[in-house]
């Protein structure tokens, strides 16, 4: 078929196989070239298949030829529907790594249940004895625990509602959005779904099982941002989620089965911040800010360095309270004093001016692999990919 983008609000329904591919190709080739230090060699990689999770993988393989197991949550092309853009560029992936001679296997499930713990158990087991290195990057809606509850994430501020500058991506309108406080039942909900607790099961199940190596690390990714994102983000439901994150990395370093870090990232375009009201709005200004000034930087770029010089330099490079800071170029004062000037003036007649809209947009697109250099979008082209390790 003939593949184009069908864009619902924050969401693009379809994706383009061959766009995939061609852009998990340059964010390979892109590691490639860069320097590398010393690092892991089997790696388990929860969250695999878009964003932080698949530029962390890709990282691991291409810095160290490192061993992959991807667990991801995506669905294969049925009829005339796409697959998702997860399940294009975990098969893209499992290609090129097939090719460079490197180990790569998936499993396709949901990463909060026993049974997808114990299948990527007995696959270590089988293949590669252990891990040494556990990426957490998932970023759910909902999560079902082993008694059938379901908990659903919110994205709501805590305490009192919030009022600032939002964007409408569907006109490029600004106009002003209240967020609603979230109860404390949502708290607890959001906390259950991105916090620590299944991030803690992974450790332990893989530690009780004998899979992982003693001097093991994981790492999780969180995010703090500047004052006019905190009530939305780093006060709000979802930051208390990630303090609980933090605190439970420091629980598992002193349990002293694996050397836990939280790895605070840039705020970039994907499938999840586009979903967060005002964030659009501040990364927009942030792209444009970034690129003027020369250090703007994408999923690769933030997780190739955090691997190559932060993670596993000599010594794990992190701030006072140990956390990696991989917003370091985000959070620089030349950076945010611009941001803060261009947030405080911006309106739907000067968006053009202060925002790299079309920078977004564009990364935008390229979640679901459309926009990709070399691809010919109005070729007809089969929907039906095969991830090869699930077949
Ligand atoms: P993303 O939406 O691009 O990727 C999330 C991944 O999780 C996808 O591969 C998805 O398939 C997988 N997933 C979701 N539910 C799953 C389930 N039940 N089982 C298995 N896999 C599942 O998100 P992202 O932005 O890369 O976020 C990854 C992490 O990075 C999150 O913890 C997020 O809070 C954090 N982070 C994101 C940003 C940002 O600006 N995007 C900034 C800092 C930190």
């Amino acid at each position: 078929m003939i593949i184009k983008p069908k864009i619902r609000g924050f969401i693009c329904t379809t994706a383009h196989p061959e766009g995939c591919k061609a852009l998990v190709k340059s964010e390979i080739e892109y590691v490639k070239a860069q320097k590398h230090s010393s690092g892991p060699k089997k790696v388990l990689v929860i969250g695999a298949s878009m964003g932080y999770g698949l530029a962390s993988r890709i990282s691991a393989a291409y810095s160290y030829g490192a061993a992959t197991l991807g667990v991801i949550f995506d669905k294969p092309a049925s009829g005339s529907r796409t697959a998702t853009s997860g399940w294009y560029n975990t098969a893209a992936f499992e290609q090129f790594a097939a090719q460079d001679g490197l180990y790569a296997k998936t499993i396709n499930g949901d990463a909060y249940s026993k049974e997808i713990k114990d299948k990527a158990i007995e696959i270590i087991k089988n293949d590669l004895g252990k891990v040494d290195c556990v990426v957490y990057s998932l970023a759910a809606p909902r999560r079902t625990t082993a008694d059938g509850t379901m908990y659903t994430s919110v994205l709501k501020t805590v305490g009192e509602a919030y009022t600032n500058k939002t964007i409408d991506l569907k006109n490029n309108t600004v106009s002003d959005i209240t967020v609603e406080p979230a109860t404390e039942d949502e708290i607890n909900a959001t906390v259950k779904v991105m916090g620590g607790e299944d991030w803690k099961d992974w450790i332990d199940a893989l530690s009780a099982a004998g899979v992982l190596e003693d001097n093991a690390v994981t790492v999780a990714y969180s995010y703090i941002g500047p004052d006019i994102t905190h009530p939305m983000y780093a006060d709000g439901s979802i930051g208390k989620a990630k303090d609980h994150l933090f605190a439970t990395a420091k629980e598992m370093t002193a349990q002293g089965k694996v050397k836990a870090y939280i790895s605070v990232n840039k705020a970039l375009v994907t499938q999840s911040s586009a979903a967060i009201p005002i964030v659009p709005l501040y990364i927009s200004i942030l792209y444009k800010v970034m690129k003027e000034k020369g250090c703007h930087e994408g999923c690769i770029e933030q997780m190739c360095r955090l691997f190559n010089e932060k993670l596993y330099a000599d010594v794990p490079v992190t701030d006072d309270e140990g956390r990696i800071r991989m917003d370091d170029l985000e959070m620089g004062e030349e950076i945010q004093s611009e941001v803060h000037r261009l947030w405080t003036e911006i309106s739907t007649e000067n968006l053009a001016d202060h925002a790299d809209l079309d920078g977004y947009a564009e990364d935008f697109r390229k979640l679901f692999g459309f926009g990709a250099d070399g691809v010919d979008y109005d070729a007809d082209i089969d929907q039906n990919v095969m991830i090869p390790s699930i077949g």
